[in-house]
């Protein structure tokens, strides 16, 4: 099947809410200009490198989502350009993306990872994490990110029952935060309105959950060959 078949495929069946982000990693460009060439603007990658360098040939219109972990020394590479970064779980790293948006004269719009998984290896913040962090002055202060939503991953594993009941914790915790929205004097960096979860193998369950931001590669690009 083409890059522009399975786009479609997948498009035709989403709700109006829900964004499509491709992921395009370890995908050579000709793959992302074909997808580029039937439609799809938002492209998601998971090393800054190949996002950079990607970014430096690829039409201007593009937005580009940061779905990996990041480092803190990397952020200033993608800070001229990134559009969303999904995997924010730490104030020190949200502090250094304030910096390098202030460097560059922006406002970056970042989803912070909740762990919702089982696996201890996933990265991402418990609840009380969260709530620290958001009630913590150093937060409250920073004036050039802006937080659109939480992002989770699902534990590996076939059992949808398992995975369902992660995603719907994830809801849960975004529909608490609905008050922030409200209470604009300490959180005028937050604009909620994001959940970013579901991939290529649980994207239709995400939606049924309430994802209003899906990250689908391998269905989209096929399978990644890793060397
Ligand atoms: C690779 C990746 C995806 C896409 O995975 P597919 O199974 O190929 O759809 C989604 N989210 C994150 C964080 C990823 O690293």
């Amino acid at each position: 099947m083409s890059i522009q078949f399975n786009l479609h495929d997948i498009k035709s069946t989403l709700p109006e809410n829900v964004t499509l982000v491709a992921v395009s990693k370890t995908k050579p460009v000709s793959d992302l200009m074909e997808a580029y060439n039937a439609g799809q603007r938002i492209f998601g990658e998971n090393k800054i490198q190949e996002m950079v360098e990607k970014w430096e040939v690829m039409p201007k219109d593009i937005q580009w989502h940061m779905i990996g972990h990041v480092q803190t020394n990397k952020v200033k590479f993608m800070a001229p350009f990134v559009s969303l970064i999904h995997g924010v779980d730490s104030l020190k790293l949200l502090q250094e993306i304030n910096k390098q948006a202030l460097k560059n004269d922006r406002i970056i719009d970042c989803l912070l990872q909740m762990h919702i998984a089982e696996e201890e290896t996933k990265f991402g913040l418990n609840e009380e994490e969260l709530s620290a962090l958001l009630n913590s002055n150093e937060f409250q202060e920073m004036k050039n990110i802006r937080i659109l939503g939480l992002m989770g991953m699902a534990t590996f594993t076939d059992n949808q029952k398992q995975i369902r009941k992660e995603f719907t914790h994830l809801k849960s915790i975004f529909d608490k935060l609905q008050s922030l929205n409200t209470d604009s004097d300490n959180y005028r960096n937050c604009q909620l309105n994001t959940i970013s979860m579901g991939m290529s193998g649980d994207y239709k369950l995400a939606i049924e959950c309430g994802s209003t931001m899906i990250r689908v590669g391998s269905s989209i690009f096929g399978n990644r060959n890793y060397q």
